[in-house]
């Protein structure tokens, strides 16, 4: 008798993803989409508050029905991520976002968010985007030559480079394949197009586009709360992530390990906690030196260790 009840309670006891949190509410999806199609909107168990534990967009849990159609979330699992903005666990992919142009690419901006994203252990694919702009714009020469330096400098260190334009419907495909089986975050400045490439990932998705509402400080994502969009075999949190770039919570030493080529470097360099500026034996500077280091990458990593220094005697 014992065993047939617990089978029993059991069965009623469901796995899946917190998609939306509103007004203390969690609305779930479970994994059995056959047997629960639409999200279970829950409460959640009271025993969280007392051990401090808050449900966060994102979170894998188990749930159980109630009787009036709604669920209660009763176990939180272990989280592999936890992204403070947007508040969301278990993101593990970033598609780092730059347009070719309008805004130009800026390769310094690129690198302060390469080392966000390496320092939240995510990993990370870069996307270009607008590249209908290298053959229409006014800026296409321009353009054409960031992109290609893009491919280079990042394809050569590991990371995948893909290329889009939401306006032509190019390359929209394999970064909606990449996205699969995966819960990711599209990060970069506002104005490079991730709204519309969510638009034209996920059709019928309408999110609000163009950067001009937060020009007039009315930012399109800050007043909204986060939600999960099912991209059909994914999940993609529809506010931009690591939107505050600053250097506060990384340390000094943290630095040189955002760079994953420096990170790879290192162990060879002659003294342990080598800054890569000046020492002697550096594996860094020689790798600098013979051109197996972009010289951008080494000047951001400088400008950044400045940026720091700096902060830490403000603060
Ligand atoms: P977000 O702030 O990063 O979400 O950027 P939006 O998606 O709001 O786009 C900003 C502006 O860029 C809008 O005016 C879009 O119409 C334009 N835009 C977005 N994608 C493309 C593209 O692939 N090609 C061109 N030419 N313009 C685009
Ligand atoms: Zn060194």
């Amino acid at each position: 008798m014992e065993t047939n009840k617990k089978d029993k309670s059991e069965q009623l006891e469901q796995v899946g993803t917190i998609i939306k949190a509103l007004s203390g509410f969690y609305y779930v999806r479970a994994d059995d989409a056959l047997r629960f199609p639409s999200e279970i909107q829950c409460r959640a168990r009271g025993v969280f508050k007392k051990k401090g534990l808050t449900p966060l967009v994102g979170d894998r849990v188990r749930f159980s029905m109630t009787d009036n159609g709604e669920g209660t979330v009763t176990e939180l699992f272990p989280r592999s991520s936890e992204l403070v903005r947007p508040p969301v666990a278990n993101i593990d992919l970033a598609i780092l976002v730059f347009s070719v142009t309008e805004p130009s690419l800026n390769l310094q901006l690129l690198d302060k968010f390469l080392v966000h994203i390496e320092h939240a252990d995510i990993p990370a694919v870069l996307c270009l985007s607008k590249k209908d702009l290298e053959q229409d714009g006014d800026e296409s020469e321009e353009a054409k030559a960031m992109s290609a330096a893009v491919n280079e400098i990042y394809g050569a260190i590991g990371y995948e480079v893909y290329s889009t334009s939401a306006k032509h419907n190019n390359g929209i495909g394999e970064l909606r394949e990449r996205l699969r089986g995966h819960l990711a975050v599209f990060a970069g400045q506002s104005g490079v197009g991730k709204s519309s490439l969510l638009n034209t990932i996920v059709p019928g998705l309408q999110l609000e586009t163009n950067a001009i509402s937060n020009r007039l400080g009315r930012g399109k994502h800050t007043t909204r709360h986060v939600e999960l969009i099912d991209i059909g075999g994914g999940l993609v949190a529809d506010t931009p992530g690591f939107s505050q770039l600053d250097f506060v919570e990384l340390g000094v030493d943290d630095l040189s390990s955002c760079f994953v080529e420096m990170r790879e470097l290192s162990p060879n360099c002659k003294f342990r906690g080598c800054t890569h500026i000046h020492e002697p034996g550096c594996a860094v500077l020689e790798a600098l030196e013979e051109g197996r280091l972009a010289p951008s990458r080494h000047e951001h990593y400088k400008l950044f260790l400045e940026e720091m220094k700096e902060k830490k005697r403000r603060y």
